[in-house]
């Protein structure tokens, strides 16, 4: 499956927000943004500062990638959740985002047994986590309500997975999941509500931008 393999500190400074992609280093001085906050680019620096006056369309552009690269996605993918929501009885916007939470490698990330996405997203594809029993290796399989997720035995001896039950334990865990870090295992109790989802993605402008 297609993953983006540049830069991913030029997105927070394209965005001119940080987005958290890396983990650790994202709170630490070393984050590209707190050195340099402007977009990347040699008419980066030009531009510092200044307040851009953008469109409705450059918002809603703006507003659809920053969740694409957030959660890590492709456009394609991305429209294809899009028209799952569209499709879904409620609120388009929220469905999206609800759709995007319940993603494997998002759910991993969220219980505290990855750094970030993409970490989650290489451990699955790497065959160490199990979906109510079974191996997977998909990190965009959507999860549902009651499915339970686990560190594969055979993988619990890995250097990555001995040190994780104490790492896991300091990291905050969502009202949404349940989770069992002396395991290495997980449950999903239902779907986030918005206000557990990252408050700082417009799901309206999304909505606006695909409606057009
Ligand atoms: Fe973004 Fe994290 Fe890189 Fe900072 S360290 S620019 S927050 S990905």
């Amino acid at each position: 499956m297609a993953k983006y393999l540049g830069p991913v500190c030029k997105l927070c400074r394209r965005e001119g927000e940080k987005l958290f992609l890396k983990g650790e280093r994202c709170f630490t001085p070393k984050c590209a943004f707190e050195r340099r906050d402007f977009a990347p680019g040699p008419h980066g620096r030009s531009t510092q500062g200044r307040t851009e006056r953008q469109s409705d369309f450059g918002r809603q552009l703006r507003a659809k990638q920053k969740a694409r690269r957030v959660y890590g996605i492709f456009e394609r993918q991305f429209r294809r959740y899009y028209s799952v929501a569209l499709r879904r009885r409620g609120l388009t916007g929220l469905n999206l985002l609800q759709t995007l939470e319940m993603r494997l490698d998002n759910v991993i990330f969220r219980m505290g047994y990855a750094p970030n996405r993409a970490t989650a997203r290489l451990l699955v594809t790497h065959g160490h986590f199990l979906v109510n029993g079974r191996r997977t290796d998909i990190p965009s399989m959507l999860l549902k309500q009651g499915d339970e997720v686990a560190v594969r035995g055979g993988s619990r001896d890995a250097t990555y997975f001995k040190g994780l039950p104490e790492e896991a334990e300091q990291r905050n865990q969502p009202a949404w999941l349940e989770r069992d870090p002396g395991n290495l295992s997980g449950k999903v109790l239902r779907l986030p509500e918005r206000a557990e989802i990252d408050g700082n993605l417009n799901e309206q402008l999304i909505v606006e931008y695909y409606s057009r």
